[in-house]
């Protein structure tokens, strides 16, 4: 009985994904904040079929998320699941990594990142499930594998080097690099039409955006927005919001403006290029402002 079969599999959904280069396939996650109907896939998640074996690049943001996702592979490739990369702490990026254990993977993860898990996954795993019902979060997985500053994985020719970064989006950033296809996973270092979230340095974000600005690249799969882009135009875009926020945060405090009324007045011409402009903007230019209030 099919239909009974669909409906006893309620709440999972189907996924599709894109091949944006050979082997490279991706799911764009949809621009809305975390909610039941979503099932907080809002990340650019996907994965990387290598000769031998498959790389999960970023398990999703629940666990229903990263069930899809496995069923999404399992469909394209029989190749095993030898790598799950979680690209920072954020939850719509890495709660979908308990959908893995069954496969044994090595989880990937930047050196910071078991530290920054210990500090706030539980609280991001209450709060997710007050959105999407309890126990829909999904268990808390920590990295097997840490990289301190480079490391490289092969899928079976096929080499992916990976990069820690400085503080930049957060303190436990991650990006890989797909070397056959020149196809870089910034992961949120790289945020397109959606506004960017700043949770690590402002200053640290624009050198690390500027680092990855010097690789050979085909393309780039950002964190949010369209599953491929070009990097260095939609590193632009980024650059441009990033530094409005640097140089009218400093502005604002050798003006003496207040914390709380700096938002009113900082960036806002930045408002018209970015969605979800008025959930995260006010937000940013209070981390800017305690980052940048004692230089
Ligand atoms: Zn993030």
């Amino acid at each position: 009985m099919p239909t009974l079969l669909r409906s006893a599999q309620s709440g999972s959904r189907e996924i599709d994904t894109e091949e944006v280069a050979r082997g490279v396939h991706i799911r764009r996650g949809v621009h809305e904040i975390a909610t039941a109907h979503n099932g907080d896939a809002i990340a650019n998640i996907g994965f990387i079929v290598g000769g031998e074996s498959v790389a999960v690049m970023d398990p999703g943001g629940s666990l229903s998320d990263g069930e899809a996702l496995r069923r999404r592979i399992r469909h394209v490739t029989k190749r095993p699941i030898r790598y799950v990369l979680m690209s920072h702490v954020h939850p719509d990026h890495i709660f979908g990594a308990g959908a893995f254990l069954q496969d044994d993977p090595v989880f990937v993860g930047h050196a910071e990142l078991p530290s920054a898990i210990a500090q706030r996954a539980e609280y991001y795993r209450e709060r997710l499930e007050e959105v999407l019902g309890a126990g829909r979060a999904g268990p808390i997985v920590q990295p097997t594998m840490l990289v301190n500053e480079r490391a490289h994985i092969d899928l079976g020719e096929r080499a992916i080097e990976l990069r820690a970064h400085g503080v930049a989006h957060t303190d436990n950033d991650l990006s890989a690099l797909d070397v056959e296809t020149g196809t870089l996973f910034p992961s949120d270092l790289l945020f397109v039409q959606r506004v960017p979230s700043l949770d690590g340095s402002l200053k640290g974000w624009l050198r690390e955006l500027k680092a990855l600005g010097s690789l050979d690249l085909q393309r780039a799969v950002p964190g949010h927005g369209p599953a491929s882009v070009n990097f260095a135009a939609a590193a632009r875009k980024m650059q441009t919001y990033l530094e409005s926020l640097l140089h009218e945060t400093r502005q604002a405090i050798a003006d003496g403006v207040e914390i709380d009324a700096a938002p009113d007045s900082v960036a806002r011409s930045e408002r018209d290029n970015w969605t979800l402009f008025d959930d995260y903007h006010g937000h940013n230019v209070t981390q800017a402002f305690k980052e940048l209030e004692w230089e």
